[in-house]
């Protein structure tokens, strides 16, 4: 009994052969929205500064160290990694010696 069970559902009708092909069309639209969608997210994480409060930038130097010595900075007053004006004797912790 069981063998004619298991037999029975393995007979593929047209219409269920139709039901699997829009499952598997319906995943893999749904794959390629959520690629799109994944990859404008990480674009806009590539593209995103950091405000200066979340790295604490600071208008004056810290230890010798300043923007205009960054690698970051881009005179005359702008940052590649944070947001807003940057002033060339401003410090934040991000600070990589240019
Ligand atoms: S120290 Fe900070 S704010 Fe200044 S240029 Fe470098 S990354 Fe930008």
């Amino acid at each position: 009994m069981s063998g004619a069970i298991s037999n029975m559902t393995s007979i593929r009708t047209p219409a269920s052969r139709m039901a699997s092909r829009r499952g598997v069309f319906g995943l893999a639209a749904g794959a390629l929205a959520l690629g799109s969608l994944s990859g404008a997210g990480l674009a806009e994480a590539a593209t995103a500064k950091s405000t200066q409060k979340a790295v604490d930038y600071q208008s004056h130097p810290k230890g010798g160290k300043g923007c205009n010595t960054c690698n970051a900075f881009q005179p005359p007053s702008k940052c590649k990694t944070v947001e807003g004006p940057v002033e060339a004797s401003g410090w934040c912790n991000k600070y990589k010696k240019s």
